[in-house]
């Protein structure tokens, strides 16, 4: 049985299923208990169970998720919740209603108050799902804990789920949901697991099963015959014939820088290794994730330090924080909104919060002071010149040398003149250019479609800070996952793009790719596709031509 979704990489696995367990049903309110002490005994005896669970789990995790993880545990022995599961369970309630109801009421609360006791409403769920499932021994949600390797199928990841895959275990992964640009998809290829993401029929794949993952071809094959392995394997082989690791150039000699993409200073020195000229994203969440308040700057300094050290004489793009919509975080809370992918994200939720904004500048400008990186910092989700303005003049007031922004809004792009008379340089993100562009939530699955940097509008949308940058004279990047694929890096090159950006693991094949087209070639194809009218018809006319 053959199924399809979309490929994240190029590489290939085979084994045996293993099922992320669904959201567990809730408990029936209607039934009821007479037995009192011993329903509360079977209740506490969860509870404590869990907490030692969610404690080792701690233990594993480290880092920053570890906070996290150890406050969910001691949520299980709170006083007042056991004394509300205690008494809702004296009025009739089983266990397992009068915990869910107990965790509940703790949620609701904590999404009233919005802020940052909102955003751990999350973790609160969490923990009564395990409680629950404890009560009613099934497997708790989350990536089982299996002792062989595997592929995980998943309807989709949380970010905590995807933080504790064990990529010794884990040899793919199948999601129901999600597109290309989720955030599951480029956790996937940074850990350099092969993926189909967004395989609706994948449902019915029982556990255990075995199936061979393509990710190049974004398929996904049931019990496998041998000879279909075979010509996976055969296929696997022609997508290896890499060029050695070195600058990227076209055919013609035009150096196209190639950078990396990381998301802590642990993973820069074995991007280098891996051929990366410099790092042209260095995501900072991570510094904030699960924090309940911000890092200081000494923190934050050190943390810079370590990269730019990694770094020497090499360029680093770094991102100050990107919060908000898809990337909730706990301090920076703007309250519920209805629609956060438009609320008060990126920039907008720096500039609310200026003083965290302060503190990130302060700290990059420090621990480039004290190194020899060539650091460029550059702000998220930038719309227009006024916000360009803003970031940049901050920046260079607390001693940030060379400062940009990300055009991820197509206001950037349509607005890409001003924004170059202002930033040193620009990056596209073209995952969040693309949501916008076509309307298309990156993360849903139903609307995968739409989300495909290949769409004629997007291109456009990048001819013009395409344009713009070789007007002004100034670099325009593209850090999002197309930067990745390699038919899309010619065109994007062939659109004025002078650096592309992506995970290392993607690096071989997009420096091969690169080496077979001149500029004059990567430019007639970039024609070719921003004359397409699907996203589908600029792939099949860049692929005829090429
Ligand atoms: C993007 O939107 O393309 C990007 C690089 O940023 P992120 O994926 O972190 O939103
Ligand atoms: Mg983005």
């Amino acid at each position: 049985m053959l199924l399809r979704g979309t490929g994240v990489g190029r590489g290939i696995a085979i084994g045996p299923v293993v099922r992320m367990p669904d959201p567990l049903s809730e408990p029936d309110e209607k039934r009821r208990t007479t037995d009192a002490d011993s329903e509360y005994s079977r209740a506490r005896a969860a509870l404590t169970t869990v907490a030692a669970d969610l404690a080792d789990r701690a233990a594993l995790a480290g880092g920053e998720a570890e906070g996290v993880i150890h406050a969910q545990a001691m949520m299980t022995q709170d006083p007042a919740l056991l004394d509300d599961v205690r008494s809702r369970i004296e009025a009739g309630s089983t266990a397992e209603r009068a915990v869910f109801e107990a965790f509940h009421s703790v949620r609701q609360l904590l999404l009233s108050m919005g802020g940052s006791p909102a955003d751990r409403a999350v973790d609160v769920a969490d923990v009564s799902q395990r409680v629950i499932a404890q009560l009613r021994g099934v497997a708790p949600p989350g990536v089982p804990n299996v002792d062989h390797p595997f592929v995980l199928l998943a309807s989709d990841l949380a970010p905590s789920d995807a933080a504790m895959l064990d990529i010794g275990q884990v040899l793919g992964l199948i999601t129901l949901g999600g597109g290309p640009t989720s955030h599951t998809a480029i956790l996937a290829r940074s850990k350099g697991i092969v993926a189909v993401v967004g395989v609706a029929d994948a449902a019915g794949i029982d556990d255990g099963a075995t199936v061979l993952l393509d990710a190049g071809d974004g398929t996904v094959t049931v019990a496998p015959t041998p000879e279909e392995i075979a010509a996976s394997r055969e296929r696997l082989l022609a997508r290896r014939v890499a060029v050695p690791v070195g600058p990227g150039t076209l055919a013609d000699g035009t150096g196209i820088e190639l950078l990396a993409n990381i998301g802590s200073p642990d993973e820069a020195e074995a991007a280098l290794r891996q051929g990366a000229e410099g790092i042209g994203l260095f995501r900072t969440e991570f510094l904030f994730f699960g924090a309940r308040t911000a890092p200081t700057v000494a923190e934050q300094q050190a943390v810079y330090r370590r990269l730019f050290a990694a770094c020497e004489g090499k360029r680093v793009v770094v991102r100050t924080l990107d919060a908000g919509s898809d990337k909730p975080l706990a301090f920076l809370g703007t309250g519920v909104e209805e629609n956060p992918a438009l609320g008060v994200r990126g920039i907008r939720a720096l500039r609310a919060h200026e003083s965290v904004l302060r503190d990130q500048l302060t700290a990059l400008a420090a621990a480039d002071a004290e190194t020899d990186a060539d650091v460029w910092v550059m702000a998220p989700m930038v719309a227009d010149a006024d916000e360009t303005g803003y970031f940049v003049a901050l920046a260079r007031s607390l001693g940030i040398r060379v400062a940009g922004v990300m055009a991820e809004v197509p206001s950037c792009a349509l607005m890409a003149g001003q924004v170059l008379g202002i930033a040193d340089f620009v990056s596209i993100g073209t995952n969040d250019l693309t949501q916008y562009t076509l309307a298309a939530d990156r993360r849903l699955a139903a609307v995968a479609g739409y989300s495909d940097p290949w769409h004629p509008a997007v291109l456009r949308l990048v001819k013009m800070l395409g344009d713009a940058g070789t007007q002004s004279g100034r670099p325009v990047g593209v850090c999002g996952e197309a930067a990745a694929d390699p038919m899309l890096a010619v065109v994007l090159v062939g659109l004025g793009i002078s650096s592309l950006s992506m995970a290392p693991s993607a690096l071989d094949a997009v420096r091969t790719q690169l080496r077979q087209h001149t500029l004059e070639h990567a430019r007639a194809l970039a024609v070719s596709a921003l004359g397409a009218s699907t996203a589908a018809d600029a792939r099949a006319r860049v692929s005829e031509q090429s």
